[in-house]
């Protein structure tokens, strides 16, 4: 690698050592290559980072971020965590399994979305790790009742510690993590080439850490955000809000960052029906990284990811001697959930495209 890479990664993992850290995931994820799928799509040289393999109960993007959002918890003295989310959260999952390994309870707040079966995905995992679950309704506010939880625990001596949604301080730091995440897929890239683009399921978090790393390294990669959700969606920050949370990570790390709301590709039209409802596009994509190089993606998140990345391949948004990313960020137990949807529509797709099988 150039060796002024080098030593830019080195200091500021200097900085990030300094800062509390809870040891929760296996590093570095592998990064790998996918050839297979790059015959397929005709396109760029394509690699999956894969981040559905930080461990801990399935894996995912949180194991990576809570080792900083939970680290700092116990530095604040927290003796309990506070997430509300949709009812099959990831990030819920992922925070009960952290709560389990570090011996801290885990209160948790499931909306009722129709989603809400007590035996299935991420539901039945935060079961066998022993959260407590108190479902909300489908109308409450999550950020709301998050507050009247963490008010009741206070009353009772506990010290609560928030995270998720609209706790802007936790959503710091799980940036901050994906500046290392960057930093290993620069480090594993075969030919210390550089990647041209990054693509990533996104609220926000991951993908502005990522884009603060490749600024921090001067790197041209552009970090592409698919949004799972809504713009209009409470669990989805806006691109003001993603500029201020990267602003305040570089602060963190010695950096002053200059990227501003145009420099923020988050997309937004591959949401399908609606959040946490496959979209064909996304059982479509599923089938294909699973039948092409015996990768799992989920109908929620990473499978609407990867395909907003076959649509550019496919509008030649790239050449072929391209590099791109896919950033695996988990959520696999989704899978379960929508099981039924998922054989509907990968039987659809084979009959109108027998010649795959
Ligand atoms: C939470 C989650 C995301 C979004 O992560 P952010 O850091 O909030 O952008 C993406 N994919 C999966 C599978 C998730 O669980």
């Amino acid at each position: 690698m150039r060796p002024e890479l080098t030593q830019q990664i080195d200091r500021v993992r200097a900085r990030l050592a300094r800062l509390p850290h809870a040891s929760l995931a296996f590093l570095p994820t592998p990064l790998q290559p996918c050839p297979r799928l790059t015959k397929e799509l005709g396109g760029p040289h394509l690699y999956i980072k894969r981040d559905d393999l930080t461990g801990l109960a399935f894996g995912g993007n949180k194991v990576r971020q809570h080792e900083y959002i939970l680290g700092e918890a116990l530095r604040q003295g927290a003796d309990c965590f506070v997430q509300g989310a949709a009812a099959q959260s990831n990030h819920s999952r992922q925070l009960a399994a952290a709560g389990a390994q570090l011996g801290v309870d885990t209160y948790l707040l499931p909306k009722d979305d129709g989603f809400m079966n007590p035996a299935v995905g991420n539901l039945l995992i935060d079961r066998i790790l022993g959260a407590q679950i108190s479902p909300i309704r489908a109308t409450d506010s999550t950020i709301a009742a998050k507050s009247a939880l963490v008010a009741r625990l206070t009353t009772d001596g506990r010290h609560p510690f928030v995270t998720g949604m609209g706790a802007q301080a936790a959503l710091m730091l799980a940036a901050v993590a994906y500046v290392d995440a960057l930093f290993e897929i620069v480090e594993q890239m075969p030919d210390e080439r550089i990647p041209d683009a990054i693509y990533t399921a996104s609220q926000g978090s991951t993908q502005g850490g990522m884009m603060l790393a490749c600024e921090m390294l001067g790197l041209p990669t552009r970090v592409i955000g698919i949004a799972p959700m809504r713009a209009d969606s409470e669990a989805r920050m806006s691109k003001p809000e993603i500029v201020e949370m990267i602003h305040s990570a570089g602060e963190l790390l010695g950096h002053e960052s200059a990227i501003t709301v145009d420099d923020i590709e988050l997309r937004d039209e591959f949401v399908g029906p609606d959040y946490g409802v496959p979209s064909e596009e996304s059982i479509e994509a599923i089938g294909t990284v699973g039948r092409l190089e015996g990768v799992l993606l989920d109908p929620v998140y990473s499978g609407k990811a990867f395909a907003g990345l076959t649509a550019d391949v496919g509008a030649a948004r790239f050449t072929t001697s391209d590099h791109v990313v896919f950033l695996h960020t988990g959520g696999l137990p989704a899978l379960f959930v929508h099981a039924e949807q998922v054989v509907a529509g990968l039987d659809r797709h084979r009959r109108t495209n027998p010649s795959e099988e």
